[in-house]
């Protein structure tokens, strides 16, 4: 299980890595090329402007020439770009203020009361790091925070669960608390916000998210030694309401066939199991680098077209146009 703990926790930062590196590089390479070239694209504006209205009205021969076309695609590649920012500075604003507002809601009980719950977090050493709130409805157990995590367990797990089951869910949480989950999952969804164009993101975060979810599972059958409670818990909990919404934090069981997947893990360690949508990622990353060079081409074009040539074109169209 060691081998396998490890396994898991490469995959999780080889995600982890790669849906940063490419983000950081595709934005990067289209805000370089809408930096260095604005000047080009403003003065190739008017240039096209002048030369469109010189008859007081729309030239149309003028408006649709390969030239005019060409200076309109790098200003919807700058559009596409400040859509990305401005989608980003809402998502984090939602984010964080959702979260806040979800965390504050909460009414935090004293464990004192629960001695059960207090036994365990006094034998795990975590009892510095968890949250019981007053909810005797909701079965909620969720890891939350940016820069210092907390597990938040709600008295309705604590009502529902075993004991056993309950330690198995702390520990599991306390894993995404250790690898600071919530905010490597928010820097992730940032980037992806920021790159909303590029399909490959929602399945390289889907697999990110299953490969964490899996290391903390392999964590507490590591500590505990018992994958029968952790299955028990997931399988109660995953009926209950989720609210996944509320990044970024990392509720303790959310989506059906990830649920499904980590219990038939737990059950038969040894047995091989089907990879869901391993198909689907070469044509998702083929298309995603087709959207990306799409964006990227206008941007960096003029390096590749002279400028004598296309003056002239558009010269020769505004000429014969006006009747000069
Ligand atoms: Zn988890």
């Amino acid at each position: 299980m060691q081998y396998l703990r490890k396994y898991r926790y490469g995959k999780a930062q080889l995600y982890f890595s790669l849906i940063v590196s490419i983000n950081l590089a595709c934005f990067l390479v289209i805000i370089t090329g809408a930096a260095t070239g604005i000047k080009g694209y403003i003065s190739d504006t008017k240039f096209v402007y002048e030369a469109v209205t010189c008859c007081g009205s729309v030239c149309s021969k003028c408006f649709f020439t390969l030239h005019t076309i060409a200076t309109t695609l790098p200003w919807i590649c700058v559009a596409i770009l400040f859509a990305g920012i401005a989608a980003t500075i809402h998502r984090i604003f939602c984010m964080l203020s959702c979260n806040y507002r979800f965390v504050r809601s909460l009414a935090p009980l004293s464990v004192d009361n629960y001695p059960g719950l207090k036994n365990i977090l006094l034998s795990t050493h975590l009892d510095d790091q968890l949250v019981l709130f007053d909810n005797g409805v909701l079965r909620h157990a969720f890891t939350s925070g940016l820069w210092k995590p907390k597990t938040y367990l709600s008295t309705g797990v604590c009502s529902y669960l075993t004991a056993k089951e309950i330690q198995a869910v702390i520990l599991h949480e306390a894993h995404h608390v250790i690898k600071k989950a919530p905010l490597m999952l928010f820097v992730l969804r940032i980037l992806c916000t920021l790159n909303f164009f590029l399909p490959i993101n929602r399945y390289l975060l889907n697999l990110y998210s299953t490969a964490c979810e899996k290391e903390a599972d392999d964590a507490v059958v590591t500590n505990s030694g018992e994958p029968l409670e952790l299955a028990s818990a997931l399988l109660k909990l995953s009926r209950s309401y989720s609210p996944a919404v509320l990044y970024p934090m990392i509720p303790f069981s959310s989506g059906q066939r990830i649920v499904e997947d980590r219990v038939m893990r737990l059950l038969e360690p040894h047995a091989v199991l089907p990879s869901f949508g391993k198909a689907s990622s070469y044509p998702l990353s083929l298309l995603s680098l087709l959207i990306a060079v799409t964006i990227c081409f206008p941007l960096y074009g003029k390096f590749f077209t002279p400028l004598e040539k296309i003056e002239c074109k558009t010269k020769v169209c505004h000429m014969i146009k006006c009747g000069f």
